[in-house]
């Protein structure tokens, strides 16, 4: 008999678990991906896939979900998370590999009725609807309670031994797991940036400049921000974060000569009146009254008074 493959979309967390082991306990071999963007951090998805000892993947995601922050068709959640079209690309993107690659079918770990918006009986119909990936797609934790596919019209996958969970309660979850013997229980919660208050009050800034790209929303994770001209300044708060920040390597980097002092990054509007703003603003992190700084690398060279703190706060992005 031939053997069945099918390729899971994987977050890592408990609900896509046990969504592998219920196809795996019908002999499927499963494999899984987890989609990289700067929003949210493919480890969860590696450490939950060993745990279950299935092969895993990262496929970048960068600029799909990019792309949906500017005008996502079915809206934003309650912060810039795109759910729903997310969702739906993420699985017209897993169609297209398992096609590509020979997967009979695709699934994930959702649960009718878990996510008040974006995983209840209508959300789920319009995402199969979005994604284009309706005819392999299941979701085997709730299929009981959902439209058969046609994988299980087939008899590819035996209905009978998938499952009928709907809510947002998690102690049927936890008992499953616990009959599993995992090692490890993710806590719940995704952990995606867009869904994050602070970090995309960040973002909106960055869209509202034009300046949206996968770099600068990874930059953006980092430092104090500043509104300039056309432009965002970014000052590194400890020395941890600057020399994140030195890492990260995008934007414009401003160097503190002389004294020790905060790293500097413009992200936007390259103009000496930006650069010498920000470095008035990094020096009124300091004890100097008067700052020099360098671009990293080259010989333009900015000097600046220190900003007081009062004016420095027409700068700052709080939140
Ligand atoms: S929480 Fe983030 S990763 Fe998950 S569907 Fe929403 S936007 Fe996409």
């Amino acid at each position: 008999m031939k053997q069945v493959r099918a390729l899971g979309a994987f977050s890592g967390g408990l609900d896509g678990m046990l969504a592998c082991k219920v196809l795996m306990e019908q002999g499927i071999l499963v494999e899984t991906v987890t989609f990289d963007s700067p929003f949210f951090d493919v480890e969860a998805g590696r450490k939950a896939a060993a745990v279950i000892d299935v092969p895993w993947r990262a496929i970048d995601f960068t600029d799909d979900i990019i792309s949906l922050l500017f005008n996502p068709p079915s809206g934003f959640g309650k912060n810039m998370n795109p759910c729903i079209d997310c969702h739906a690309t993420m699985f017209r993107r897993l169609k297209e590999y398992a096609e590509a690659e020979g997967y009979d079918f695709i699934f994930s770990g959702e649960v009718v009725g878990q996510r008040p918006m974006s995983q209840n009986r209508g959300s789920l119909n319009r995402v199969k609807n979005l994604s284009h990936a309706g005819d392999i797609l299941l979701r085997p934790l709730s299929a009981k309670i959902l439209e058969p596919t046609p994988m299980e019209e087939s008899g590819l996958v035996d209905r009978e031994r998938l499952l009928d969970l709907n809510g947002r309660g998690r102690s049927r979850q936890l008992e499953m797991a616990k009959n599993f013997g995992f090692s490890f229980v993710p806590s719940p919660g995704g952990g995606c940036l867009l869904t994050d208050p602070g970090y995309t009050n960040r973002l909106r800034n960055l869209k509202n400049f034009n300046l949206l790209s996968g770099e600068n929303a990874k930059m953006i994770k980092f430092g104090r921000m500043f509104l300039l001209d056309e432009a965002i300044g970014l000052v590194g708060r400890s020395s941890e974060e600057n020399d994140k920040m030195l890492e990260a390597g995008f934007g414009i980097q401003l160097d503190i000569q002389k004294v020790p002092g905060p790293l500097g990054v413009l992200l936007g509007k390259k103009t000496t009146e930006n650069l010498t703003l920000l470095t008035a603003i990094m020096a009124s992190y300091t004890k100097a009254e008067e700052m020099v700084t360098s671009v990293s690398n080259q010989n333009e060279i900015f000097t600046a008074e220190k900003m007081d703190s009062l004016e420095r706060r027409e700068y700052l992005v709080t939140l």
